[in-house]
């Protein structure tokens, strides 16, 4: 089954669901969670320097068997060490991964670069025309940070990976404003926070009312992952996500297959959402 992809506005396609190795495999052996992520059925690998095993990520996609073209990889530009730059540090990713090419290149956190923004997202357009990336795009930008590097940008970012999930969808309007003038494809991490990390909230039965109507309508199951993530889905979010279970990164995978929401299901879940708000990723982020 291929995963469908979202267009970038640089020209390239991105698959609209990544498995992450961060989170659960933080600094952690990614080889075989990759490995089990690629065998069923993911075709993109979300990385960074920071999570401190792009090496065991690049042993994953040498032992799914997969060749490079079938996959798309992520990394991400940590806080740079003295004499560093966005491209010698996309260098030793390369080789901690053991590729020649990363399909996709972030600077993680804008908060480590403070004050060097604007060179530092110049350093990043020469990794792109150099080759050593075919994107490149942010994470964790607010507003103003986006506003910064438009400046004096030549090539828009392509994305900006944030938190993204209903409990802080109306926070996150201004920021999405500014995706949607420069075509910046919003990503999200933290997808299916409701259902664990804020289990509990007013989200809880609308998710179950939009689930058993899913699953009415399909005939099979459908789990809560699908139901939000099928809403990610049908906004265009490019979705950052994870499991160490294959039956749940089946499920990932197989939310093109889950119907689509109503505009009234879309409309419930976002106004719900925006009864409270709950950010989990805020003390390095922020
Ligand atoms: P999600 O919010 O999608 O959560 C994934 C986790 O949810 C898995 O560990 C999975 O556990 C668990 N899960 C899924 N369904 C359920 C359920 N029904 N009940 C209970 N638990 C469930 O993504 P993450 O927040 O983990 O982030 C995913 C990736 O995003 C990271 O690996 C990283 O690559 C990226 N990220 C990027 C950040 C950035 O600053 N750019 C910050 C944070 C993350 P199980 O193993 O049991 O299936």
């Amino acid at each position: 089954m291929s995963v469908p992809t979202l267009p970038l506005n640089d020209g390239n396609h991105v698959p609209w669901i990544a498995f992450g190795t961060g989170t659960a495999l933080y600094q952690q052996d990614a080889t075989q969670a990759v490995r089990l992520a690629i065998d069923n059925g993911f075709t993109h690998l979300d990385g960074a320097q920071m999570y401190n095993n792009e090496e065991t990520l690049g042993a994953g996609v040498v032992a799914s068997g997969k060749s490079r073209s079938e996959l798309f990889i992520t990394t991400k530009l940590a806080k740079l060490q003295t004499g560093e730059t966005a491209k010698t540090a996309l260098q030793t990713s390369l080789k901690k991964l053991g590729i020649a090419q990363v399909d996709l290149y972030l600077i993680h956190v804008p908060r480590q670069h403070e004050g060097q923004l604007k060179q530092v997202w110049k350093d990043m357009e020469a990794c792109k025309k150099e080759g050593l990336t075919k994107s490149i795009g942010v994470s964790n930008f607010q507003p103003a940070h986006l506003e910064e590097i438009l400046e004096v940008a030549t090539i828009p970012p392509a994305v900006n990976q944030i938190e993204l999930h209903p409990y802080v969808w109306k926070s996150l309007q201004p920021v999405i404003a500014v995706h949607k003038e420069h075509g910046i494809i919003t990503s999200s991490f933290g997808g299916l926070s409701p259902l664990f990390r804020a289990k509990g909230g007013p989200l809880d039965p609308v998710i179950e009312q939009i689930r058993a109507r899913l699953e009415a309508t399909r005939g099979k199951p459908v789990s809560d992952g699908q139901v939000l993530n099928k809403w990610m889905q049908q906004k265009g979010i490019l979705v950052v996500t994870t499991s160490s279970k294959a039956e749940r990164i089946r499920e990932y995978v197989d939310t093109s297959n889950v119907p689509e929401l109503t505009s009234e299901e879309v409309d419930l879940i976002e106004e719900t959402g925006s009864q409270v708000h709950k950010k989990f990723f805020v003390s390095f982020f922020a």
